[in-house]
């Protein structure tokens, strides 16, 4: 391992990321001697990355998560920020002076702050959520957790008891009296819907169907697909065909990379800094 002080992303497979781009950006920009690389790991090789992480030597002082291991790798944390207690799900890992780790979620929180950006205000709205996977557990805790809560979340997912056990397990922690389980697209209510949520991975392929209706959705409404590459899904195609709002998932990626970096710095970033990572991610072609 080359002893330069190094960031990362940590995940299978990782063909997909543009993180790299934005982040190298910030440290360039900082002029600091840093780089953020990719690390693919399989589940065999995690104990071995934790432990090597935590060694007094190693160049790593902080990473971010993905799938499929952002619940997985709780286990290696030694401190949790509330939120994480809360929602049990891990992207970006701070490694401390003492080679500590302490576990963050930014996903939530860059989710909020993308929705704030559009213009959308959550409180005492009707959402449609498809997917039921990490995306979907950031959200779904984001939106229970706001003082202002939706006046309802349905959510759909093709496992319905992954959707249920989601529900549950967050309903422990976080108010989930506004949130529904459904179990067919027809029972998500979309065309009720202020916003409709894509967190499942179809869209991301040319040869992926698109999961709802043309006719589901109307004016007025704002569609919502994480998927960031392609930036326009056929998804968000039909959404705008139909006279609806649409957002990509790269204003997430953005602000969920910002938040992850103060972390690591520990400092607010300039807007100049941010706007040099937004650029480089609206250019950006994966590594
Ligand atoms: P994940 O954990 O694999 O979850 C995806 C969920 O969608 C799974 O529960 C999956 O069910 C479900 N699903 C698959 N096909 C479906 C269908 N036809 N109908 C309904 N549900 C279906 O993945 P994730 O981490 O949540 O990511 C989801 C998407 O969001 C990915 O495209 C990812 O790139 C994107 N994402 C974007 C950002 C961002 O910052 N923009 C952040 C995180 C994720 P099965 O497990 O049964 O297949």
């Amino acid at each position: 391992m080359e002893h330069r002080t190094t960031y990362g992303l940590v995940g299978y497979p990782l063909g997909h990321s543009l993180s790299p781009l934005m982040h190298n950006a910030a440290f360039e920009a900082l002029g600091v001697e840093a780089r953020y690389e990719l690390f693919p790991l399989r589940e065999s090789e995690l104990e071995g990355f934790f432990a090597a992480v935590k060694d007094a030597e190693s160049p790593i002082f902080g990473f971010n998560v993905t799938v499929p291991y952002k619940e997985m790798v709780l286990k290696y944390m030694d401190h949790v920020s509330p939120l994480v207690e809360k929602i049990r799900a891990v992207n970006t890992v701070v490694v401390t002076p003492k080679r500590t780790l302490a576990a963050h979620n930014t996903d939530a929180p860059g989710f909020l702050a993308h929705l704030q950006e559009l213009g959308f205000e959550p409180a005492d709205r009707r959402i449609a959520l498809l997917g039921a996977g990490g995306a979907a557990r950031a959200i779904v805790g984001a939106l229970g957790l706001l003082e202002k809560r939706p006046r309802r979340l349905t959510v759909y997912d093709v496992d319905t008891a992954k959707t249920e056990m989601l529900v549950s397990d967050l309903g422990g922690r976080i108010k989930m009296d506004r949130v529904e389980v459904v179990h067919s697209i027809d029972d998500l209510n979309i065309p009720d819907a202020d916003l409709l949520i894509n967190a499942t991975p179809i869209g991301l392929k040319p040869t992926d169907p698109v999961l709802v209706e043309a006719d589901m959705m109307q004016p007025g409404m704002l569609v919502y697909d994480l998927i960031y590459n392609p930036r326009e899904t056929k998804l968000l195609k039909m959404a705008k065909a139909r006279g609806a709002k649409t957002a990509d998932g790269l204003g997430m990626l953005y602000y969920q990379g910002v938040l992850a970096f103060q972390h690591w710095a520990d400092l607010q970033l300039d807007d100049s800094v941010k706007k040099l990572m937004r650029e480089a991610l609206e250019k950006g072609k994966a590594i």
